[in-house]
């Protein structure tokens, strides 16, 4: 019986997990669905990387001379309006050269001017092709020709990537047309990349793209062109392997299925050191070179704006008010420590969850005390969460929250219905234990004494009758000497099934004690509960009963009848006087059904 109950407990446990997951794998071919796991996912991504943030360090050797708003005021001032004429760029490029910074790396666009070059333009010019360490930027965007020629792009500034499928098949970074920077710069410099970047449906950035393909070749983002010279890479040594970019050996950029990285955070705005572009070009214009080489000697400097009426301000995990170009600083940062954060697979979600699941579904099974059973669930699922922390700090792993939670609720209700179904009907069989007689499965004495007390209480409330019979064996003591007590049981259990076989549903057939048994018959009158009494009476003589031997042999009994209110109107009363009908009959000589004692 154990084995049993504990066989049905597993096959009932594993339906329970297979219809979770089959539900989750039902529900994940909606898209809807997938967009409402991936959108709630996100927002534990971003409240791990807000925690783990106190722990991180970024890389001092990055900074950042920012258009912010005393700049912006500065240069209103100034100039009178916004952008500033190119020549102040020639000149802060060529101010910062005293200082021998690395890189000098510009989140600005300097695209195509209508007619002839200004002056500013020829000084910008001449300043990028004097400087090597000079970065340029360009956008690629999907405009229609009939807005602007897709224009072709110069030799030099595509990188030779190998297996960059991933890339080129991606709808983030497959692109159709492109803003080009003025072609006298492309004429002078290489160093171009590109500061397209992309947002997740709630506004957020969180990945960004190291690579792009545009008119058939492969093409860097700013920041890996800046990488690649910093870190003596050949650009055409570039190759993907296992959604994986590899610069060189040492340096990766790990790649979702849509060629993105996913960025590691490594502090909230201004945690690159920012220096105001007013105080860098009024060093420049004092001749102040201990500043200069203070801030910027053998730095990697973005210049990009961080004013807010620029509108070049994001939306990341870290922060809502982040600058655009502290993103780039961010992204170096990520390719020189190796920093980047790997995502789980869709695969490892799914082995997580069913393991949350299993040991969910167990301790709840297992354990009978709710509290202890819920408490040990939230345990688990607390447990799984500082998991994901510490795998997000240590490891760099973005594990999969949102499906394994999800499937553990589902797991957690699923097992609490099944191990109360299981209950009930445990209860159920006990209960069933309880009031019935183990020779006869006929209610026991108990069961008889309690429906007593509740007919009688049903009609000493509403009126109406109720009728008791009393049957006892005649001589069944002789019988049993003769037989054998094998015998005299098989031929208890036959009158008990010949009993019940002659009475309503709604009569309850009890056993009343050794070889006496009893009937209530709700709602019956004495005349009705005659018949029923003669009818179990001539159906036990009627038929033969078989012995343990394989023999046959005939017993006969003795009937009482009581009814409420006709003989008495309590248990005791109606009992003693179906035991008085019995007495009687059995001294007119047995085998009769006696309804009267006058
Ligand atoms: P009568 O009722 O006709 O006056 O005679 P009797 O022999 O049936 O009366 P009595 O009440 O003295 O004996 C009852 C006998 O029923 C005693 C016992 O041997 C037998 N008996 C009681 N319970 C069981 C049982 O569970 N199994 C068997 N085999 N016999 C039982
Ligand atoms: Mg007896
Ligand atoms: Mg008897």
């Amino acid at each position: 019986m154990n084995k049993k109950k504990q066989i049905f407990d597993v096959i009932v446990y594993i339906l329970m997990f297979l219809l979770v997951f089959g539900f989750l794998i039902y529900a994940g071919r909606f898209n809807a669905f997938g967009k409402f796991v991936g959108s709630m996912e996100f927002k534990t991504f971003d409240i791990r990387q807000n925690l783990i943030l106190p722990h991180k360090e970024n890389n001092k050797d990055i900074v950042i001379i920012a258009v912010d708003d005393p700049s912006y005021e500065y240069i209103t001032e100034k100039f009178g309006t916004w952008p500033v004429p190119r020549s102040f760029w020639a000149k802060l490029i060529k101010g910062l050269e005293v200082a021998n910074p690395k890189f000098i790396a510009f989140d600005l666009l300097f695209t195509k001017r209508l007619g002839a070059l200004d002056e500013g333009d020829l000084k910008l010019i001449q300043a990028v092709k004097d400087n090597q360490n000079v970065y340029l930027s360009m956008n690629f965007d999907n405009y229609p020709s009939t807005i602007r020629l897709a224009p072709q792009l110069p030799e030099g500034l595509e990188v030779n990537l190998k297996n960059g499928n991933i890339i080129k098949n991606s709808p983030f970074l497959h692109f159709s047309n492109c803003r080009k920077a003025m072609d006298e710069l492309l004429d002078v410099t290489s160093n171009f990349g590109f500061i397209n970047v992309t947002r997740d449906d709630d506004g957020i950035i969180r990945y960004i793209a190291p690579m792009f393909y545009y008119k058939d070749a492969y093409y860097p983002n700013l920041t890996t062109a800046i990488a690649i010279k910093y870190l003596n890479i050949d650009p055409n040594s570039l190759y993907v392997k296992d959604n994986t970019l590899y610069l060189d050996n040492s340096h990766k950029i790990p790649l979702n299925p849509d060629g993105r990285a996913t960025i590691n955070w490594y502090g909230r705005e201004g945690t690159f050191e920012h220096i105001g572009l007013w105080q860098v070009d009024d060093a420049i214009n004092r001749g102040d070179i201990k500043f200069l080489k203070e801030k910027f000697e053998n730095k990697v400097i973005y210049i990009g704006t961080t004013v807010t009426a620029l509108a070049d301000i994001k939306s990341t995990p870290v922060s809502f008010m982040y600058p655009g170009v502290e993103t780039h600083a961010t992204f170096l940062n990520n390719i020189l420590d190796n920093n980047f954060i790997i995502h789980s697979s869709f695969r490892a979600d799914i082995i997580i969850a069913a393991l949350l699941c299993f040991l969910i579904g167990f301790f709840i099974l297992k354990l009978d005390s709710v509290p202890y059973s819920i408490l040990c669930s939230v345990a688990i699922v607390v447990a799984y969460l500082i998991f994901t922390v510490l795998a997000m700090e240590y490891f760099n792993l973005w594990l999969g929250i949102i499906l394994p939670l999800f499937s553990a609720t589902l797991i957690f209700i699923a097992a609490y219905i099944t191990k109360y179904l299981l209950k009930s009907k445990d209860y159920e069989h006990t209960y069933k234990l309880a009031v019935t007689d183990g020779l006869t499965e006929m209610y026991n004495h108990r069961y008889f004494q309690e429906q007593m007390i509740m007919n009688v209480g049903n009609v000493a409330r509403y009126g109406g009758n109720f009728s008791l019979i009393l049957i006892d064996i005649d001589f069944f003591k002789k019988f049993n000497d003769k037989h054998g007590h094998q015998s005299g049981d098989a031929v208890l259990r036959q009158v008990a099934q010949t009993i019940k076989r002659n009475v309503r549903t709604s009569d309850i057939p009890c056993r009343y004690g050794g070889e006496e048994m009893s009937v209530i018959l709700t709602n019956t009158k004495k005349e009705d509960a005659i018949t029923t009494a003669k009818k179990i009476w001539n159906a036990i003589r009627e038929r033969k009963f078989e012995l343990a031997d394989g023999n046959w042999a005939n017993v006969t009994i003795s009937v009482g009848v009581a009814t409420m209110p006709d003989n008495g109107n309590n248990p005791q009363e109606l009992i003693e006087f179906a035991d008085k009908c019995l007495y009687k009959a059995k001294q007119n000589g047995r085998d009769q059904v006696v309804s009267d004692i006058d």
